[in-house]
């Protein structure tokens, strides 16, 4: 057992620190007001290898595993979980693709989210579910050569810029969820206006169309009736990039808290001279400290692991630990701040409602406490 960092992971966590912290802080203003990431910033991740840290670089990442992924997302979203988020659900559909992926779908559509530049997403949430894939209504009628598709998709990510979607449908003759893949913006292809989302601002949320949007039969992900396997393999590697997300947001409403107990003096002295501010730091730092470790673990088993559905169960639990205490940290932190907490100027109160997201995405803490208690209990 080694807690420490390689010498490539230590490079990779420098270069997205340096990176968030000259190239995205000075634009957060912007990127929360129009809920906006600038296209040279996801340019400047792709230049810096960042944007696919865990895709074999034989398609165009990095090659460079999960534990590093890790390291990056966590700097990333400690000065902006938005340009995080973008980053993760790319991952998402990359990873979903070059684990079930045909090699000729790897070779036209991975490098449109490594290099290239188009950005994945990922849709199985529709107005009627989220948590629950079996109720998905989306229809696939299958027309010779090719599948057509309806749906409507909820909350997606990415959606509105170009590259591959991967859509979870049903199959009409056979009745199986599938995952289709679909280029965005061909015909049939549309979005909604941006729903007015509260925190992680700059990863905007649109509803996707699709209306009789042909596709060869050949775009079906990992191929017919694996749409379940496939979902539940890249939502335990989403929860990675989610855990590590949230982590970063943690860190940050972390120094949030302790920068203001030393900043903030009262009698002439910083009010961290109270044994409740010291007790409210070293909770921030033992909460944070639990929750890096488990991130970090679970990049590191992701790594190891022959088949990736074997991290499902602590994935899972990663997910709903850290999320969860990254709102405990930030209301502790919040709480320092006394009332300027509360005051748009200052940044914790944009991680305060950044936070609250965590528990809410790829799998609702409820629902995964079930998952893992399922996966105990079948020994
Ligand atoms: C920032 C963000 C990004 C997103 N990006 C995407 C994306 O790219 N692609 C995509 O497809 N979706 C995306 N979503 C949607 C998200 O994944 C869903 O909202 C999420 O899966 C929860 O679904 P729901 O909102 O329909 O909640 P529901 O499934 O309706 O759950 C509501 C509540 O019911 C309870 N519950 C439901 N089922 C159970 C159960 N079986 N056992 C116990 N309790 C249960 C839970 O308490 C839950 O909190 C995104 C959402 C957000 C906020």
């Amino acid at each position: 057992m080694e807690f420490k960092l390689t010498k490539e992971q230590q490079l990779i966590q420098s270069v997205a620190r340096d990176y968030a912290e000259k190239a995205i802080a000075p634009l957060i203003e912007e990127i929360v007001e129009k809920n906006e990431v600038p296209d040279e910033i996801i340019d400047g991740l792709k230049d810096l290898d960042l944007f696919a840290l865990p895709i074999s670089d034989e398609y165009g990442g990095a090659g460079a595993g999960y534990a590093s992924y890790v390291l990056a997302e966590e700097q990333l979203s400690r000065i902006c979980p938005g340009v995080a988020v973008i980053v993760s659900v790319n991952n998402v559909g990359a990873a979903a693709m070059s684990i079930f992926g045909t090699e000729e779908q790897k070779k036209k559509y991975l490098p449109m989210g490594t290099t290239g530049s188009g950005v994945f997403s990922f849709a199985f949430t529709e107005p009627g579910t989220g948590s629950d894939p079996k109720q998905i209504t989306a229809t696939a009628d299958r027309d010779g050569d090719y599948y057509v598709l309806n749906a409507t998709k909820r909350f997606i990510t990415n959606s509105s810029y170009e590259g591959p979607i991967i859509v979870f449908a049903r199959d009409t003759e056979t009745g199986h969820i599938n995952g289709y893949i679909v280029d965005k913006f061909c015909e049939g292809y549309s979005i909604s206006e941006p729903w007015k989302k509260m925190g992680v601002r700059g990863a905007p949320l649109y509803d996707v169309y699709l209306k009789d949007v042909k596709i060869p039969k050949d775009n079906i992900l990992g191929g017919p009736g694996q749409g379940f396997w496939i979902l539940k393999v890249a939502m335990a590697l989403g929860k990675i990039g989610i855990s590590s997300i949230f982590l970063g947001a943690m860190l940050a409403a972390y120094e949030e808290g302790l920068t203001y107990a030393t900043a903030k003096t009262h009698r002439g002295a910083p009010i961290a001279k109270f044994q409740a501010i010291q007790m409210a730091i070293a909770d921030m730092f033992m909460k944070y400290e639990a929750a890096r470790w488990m991130a970090y673990r679970i990049g590191y088993l992701a790594d190891n692991a022959q088949d990736k559905g074997d991290i499902l169960k602590d994935s899972a639990a990663a997910k709903i630990f850290i999320t969860e205490t990254a709102i405990d940290v930030a209301r502790i932190a919040l709480n320092i701040h006394g009332s300027y907490g509360l005051m748009e100027d200052y940044k914790i109160s944009r991680v305060w409602k950044d936070v609250i997201f965590g528990s809410q995405v790829e799998g609702v803490s409820h629902l995964l406490k079930v998952l893992i208690a399922g996966e105990i209990l079948k020994g």
